[in-house]
């Protein structure tokens, strides 16, 4: 198997028609390999958010190759798209929505449980990635009751539960202070490279996209490899 999880091959991706047509990427190529994690930095409207959808399976785009783990996702039927997603792709976003009712470690457990994890397998994942994400002492608590940074954290792990080979990650630390941004950033890299997977997250942040592997921006339609 190929260590590149992530691949986009010419990708077009538009919106509306005619006059009012607006060219999000056209013939975008991206490679991400295990272990990897590239930035995306570029300014609002540039199609971050369309990027990180199209490479998440939550758009298509109209024309072009996504290939996930090596397997081509242009000819997928939605239910092959739901599938592939959910066992190879975990998404974390600015705001962490968690759920209110239950526990960090419950927060965690759930998408095992969905996926058919027996309840001792499903916290003893969760206990480990929580400790791992250094709030394992917190595993207990309710999102209201632990600070942003935690919160945060919380959702990266619950992302990585079920051993996403690629983790999408949408302004994770858009929403906290620069001293938490970097404690999230660094526990979201160690993760990364502890499981192995390959990252792409949008950031504004030019200090934090740094300490990545590679920062691309997005550029006429193109991805291209930017030098901060
Ligand atoms: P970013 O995440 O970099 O701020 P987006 O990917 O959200 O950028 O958006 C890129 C461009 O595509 C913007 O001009 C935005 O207005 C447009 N766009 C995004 N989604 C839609 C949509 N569903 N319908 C029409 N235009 C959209």
């Amino acid at each position: 198997m190929s260590d590149v999880h992530l691949k986009l091959s010419q990708v077009h991706r538009h919106y509306g028609e005619g006059d009012t047509m607006v060219r999000v990427l056209e013939a975008a190529d991206l490679e991400v390999r295990a272990g990897e994690m590239v930035a995306i930095v570029a300014p609002s409207g540039a199609g971050k958010s369309t990027l990180l959808h199209v490479s998440g399976l939550l758009e298509k785009p109209q024309a072009g190759e996504v290939e996930i783990v090596g397997t081509p996702t242009s000819k997928l039927n939605e239910r092959g798209r739901t599938l592939l997603r959910r066992n190879t792709i975990g998404y974390v976003y600015q705001f962490h929505h968690l759920l209110p009712e239950f526990s960090a470690l419950e927060n965690v457990m759930m998408p095992q449980l969905i996926a058919g994890q027996s309840p001792k397998a499903a916290t003893e994942r969760a206990q480990e990635l929580l400790d791992s994400l250094g709030i394992g002492p917190r595993a207990l608590h309710r999102p209201a009751e632990l600070s942003g940074g935690e919160q945060q954290r919380v959702a990266i792990a619950r992302a990585a539960a079920n051993h996403p080979r690629i983790i999408l990650a949408d302004e994770p630390t858009g929403n906290l202070d620069p001293t938490t941004s970097g404690v999230v950033f660094d526990a979201l890299m160690n993760l990364i490279l502890n499981e192995n997977a390959a990252a792409l997250i949008a950031t504004h942040n030019h200090e934090l996209a740094k300490r990545a592997h590679r920062i691309v921006t997005i550029r006429n339609g193109l991805i291209e490899t930017l030098v901060l």
